[in-house]
């Protein structure tokens, strides 16, 4: 039987555990989710052997060592080239701790003189000194035991501390139960699978680091999570199958009016996917297309003209987008194409002004297109009409948010985009039995984005580069380094490069990010594209989809901690219309050997396609465990790519469990739907189970 007291305490926030508040839960919220299940589904990217020494010598020199630390005094940074140090003694040894951004405040509260810590790092000499850079933890005394040993190693963020981090996830490895599988026994004893239990407590605290186990554990929780995802599809598959919606007959004169606008003619292959989008239309039943396409193909503008039929018709079209950038971008677009008085476009972020007028617009009919975020399903919001839902970089989404929008309409037509290139195959199971359509080749204008990289400590010339693209009335962006995990941390090195770059170009350069609120990005991105601004110095919220044709630079910062696909979105961002344009990709002198094979395949090759099966290749196992596929923040575990056999045993297994569910027994059902809830990763949302 499951032992439902503790897996539903398990659905609770951790702001239940000890020693966890509103803002340490806020951060947890952020790296795994709301529950405290999430917690330990979020897996450790590494795993480190820390020894504990009580001495320090010679022969640890270059070595992970923990310690116990006495601090006895702080000397400060004479100027911001030289570090902080921490004079330390660990029994009689003197040890310096060396910090090269030191917040004075933030470095008395955690090494207070006159006391001692528990310190984890690599031991180094210098000049004839012990010294440990930047260690790794700072922990108190009695927490010795969540630091030496074999230790799991987490991604996390800024605020959060890796010793206090174990300390949780311990609480809650605690009190996880057993729970009875919902994987057949053939499947497990074939893949040597643990039970659902003892992999996540094995995963968290191995014994010892046997690769070969560590892949299987993963394997194995990957396999549920790609299971409760397609098992989540084919219900929502069958909710929508065989239901009578809404045919639209093609409007040929809206159609016609939009097409006469565009300064360019619509590419072969754009007219190929319009008209298989039409086609599907004109049915009776509702279209489930998935739309794929190169960064820059021209999604876009297939979506808006398919929108018109239906909106001549009276009913509402919804497209989701993943940002407000985005929202606001696909707005204006349409509003500049449609020039019908008869169609009304709302756009619908979280906080727009106005939003009680829009709200009544969407409710009693007379708004047409809305367009936004995931502010568009909320519960309070009622539509009149909703016959056609577009879901603009389908992968960011989840099934479930997908599944809320679907459902405020009566089996609306859906459309999805993406740039992701995938297999078809993968395709094909990673969103259900859609059809799909693809654009396959670019505008006829375009030019081959020259990608360079040079390294950080030449960014001088770049700056000369820059003077041009302003004296020459072009835009450009600049991507700031993506800091693992943290927004906060991003914004930081934004501003950064910000007030350096202002000193030189004054109101000609901008600054964007994603805590901005709507209205001022609003502001930002009109002025970009006007040019009262004409460089962008941005975090990587400008990643999906924007659009400014007069664009032909981009430079990405540290461009060797970004994925490769992701990398090949941000290049997206220019070489938009028939101006050649540039991509620089900026270096630190310590690259790494991944950093480098992504810098040079990302200059030689321009296909999507290739480029994400290049990434796949490059990541080995190292990479795989702790990082995800960007884009794919669907799941905590899987990666739809490297897992994709795994993905497709799910899938027919999904396939096997939804055949065969009306002859299971109501406590097999309760234990798949058990399954269903725990790697339910929208757990603000309804979610789907099997009836
Ligand atoms: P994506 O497929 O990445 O979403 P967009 O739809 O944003 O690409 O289109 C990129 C740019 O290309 C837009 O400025 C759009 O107006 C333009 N565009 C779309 N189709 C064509 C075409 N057939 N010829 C020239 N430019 C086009
Ligand atoms: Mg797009």
């Amino acid at each position: 039987m499951l032992d439902k007291a503790s897996i539903k305490n398990l659905y609770e926030s951790p702001q239940n555990l000890k020693g966890v508040g509103p803002k340490t839960t806020k951060l947890f919220e952020k790296i795994c989710g709301k529950r405290l299940i999430d917690l330990i589904l979020t897996i450790p990217k590494k795993y480190k052997k820390k020894k504990y020494i009580e001495e320090i010598s010679e022969s640890h020199i270059k070595k992970e060592i923990v310690i116990k630390a006495f601090v006895i005094k702080h000397l400060p940074q004479f100027n911001t080239k030289m570090p902080y140090r921490i004079l330390c003694k660990c029994n009689n040894q003197e040890i310096e701790l060396v910090f090269f951004r030191g917040y004075k405040k933030y470095l008395n509260q955690i090494l207070p003189i006159g006391q001692t810590r528990i310190i984890s790092g690599k031991l180094e000499k210098f000049s004839n000194k012990y010294q440990i850079v930047h260690p790794e933890s700072i922990s108190f005394i009695e927490d010795l035991p969540y630091v030496h040993g074999l230790v799991a190693v987490y991604s996390l963020t800024r605020g959060l501390n890796i010793t206090f981090y174990r300390k949780t996830i311990k609480q809650v490895l605690q009190n996880i139960p057993k729970i009875p599988e919902w994987i057949e026994n053939e499947i497990l004893e074939n893949h040597k699978w643990k039970a659902w239990k003892d992999s996540i407590l094995a995963i968290h605290r191995p014994k010892n680091i046997n690769k070969n186990e560590i892949v299987k554990l993963r394997e194995r929780l990957a396999f549920d999570e790609a299971l409760a995802h397609q098992i989540r599809l084919l219900v929502l598959k069958e909710k929508i199958k065989e239901k009578e919606s809404n045919k639209i007959k093609i409007n040929h004169i809206g159609k016609q009016r939009i097409v006469e606008k565009l300064r360019f003619s619509l590419t072969d292959s754009q007219k190929k996917v319009l008209s298989e989008i039409e086609k599907d239309l004109e049915k009776k039943h509702p279209m489930q297309r998935l739309l794929q396409g190169d960064v820059g193909s021209g999604k876009t503008i297939v979506a808006l003209i398919s929108i018109i039929s239906v909106a001549k018709k009276n009913y509402q079209t919804a497209l989701m987008a993943p940002t407000e950038i985005l929202a606001l971008q696909h707005f204006n677009y349409f509003k500049n194409l449609i020039d019908d008085k008869n169609i009304k476009i709302v756009l619908l972020t979280s906080k727009i002004k106005e939003k009680e007028k829009i709200l009544n617009q969407i409710e009693n009919g007379k708004a047409h297109i809305i367009i936004g975020t995931h502010a568009i399903f909320q519960s309070k919001i009622k539509y009149k009409n909703l016959a056609y839902v577009i879901i603009d970089e389908q992968h960011r989404f989840g099934v479930n948010q997908k599944f809320e929008l679907v459902s405020k309409g009566k089996n609306p037509h859906i459309l999805t985009m993406t740039a992701t290139p995938i297999p078809r195959t993968l395709a094909l199971t990673m969103y259900g039995n859609m059809s799909i359509s693809k654009i396959t080749e670019s505008p006829k204008n375009r030019k081959k984005i020259e990608t360079i990289s040079v390294s950080k400590k030449e960014i001088p010339k770049i700056i000369s580069r820059l003077k041009d693209i302003v004296e020459n009335n072009y835009n450009a962006f600049w991507i700031c380094p993506l800091i693992e995990e943290s927004e906060k941390l991003n914004l930081i090195a934004a501003e950064k490069r910000f007030n350096l770059l202002k000193k030189i170009f004054g109101d000609k350069i901008g600054l964007i990010h994603g805590k901005m609120d709507i209205e001022k990005k609003k502001v930002i991105i009109e002025d970009f594209k006007k040019k009262k601004i004409q460089i962008l110095v941005s975090t990587t919220i400008i990643e999906v989809g924007i659009d400014v044709p007069s664009a032909k630079l981009i430079i990405i910062e540290e461009s060797d901690r970004f994925g490769l696909s992701q990398l090949h979105q941000l290049r997206g961002r220019v070489g938009r219309s028939n101006v050649q344009s540039m991509c620089i990709l900026l270096y630190n002198d310590n690259l790494t050997d991944i950093g480098k094979e992504r810098i040079k395949v990302i200059k030689k090759h321009n296909d999507g396609f290739y480029i994400a099966e290049e990434d796949l290749k490059i990541r080995g196992f190292g990479e795989i465990l702790g990082t995800r596929q960007t884009g794919y923040q669907l799941f905590k575990i899987l990666d739809p790519f490297y897992d994709s056999k795994i993905f497709e045993l799910a899938s027919k297994e999904a396939e096997k469990i939804i055949k065969k569910r009306n002859k299971f027994s109501k406590e097999k059902k309760n234990i798949i739907n058990n399954y269903l809830k725990i790697y339910n990763n929208h757990s603000s949302l309804k979610y789907i189970s099997i009836t």
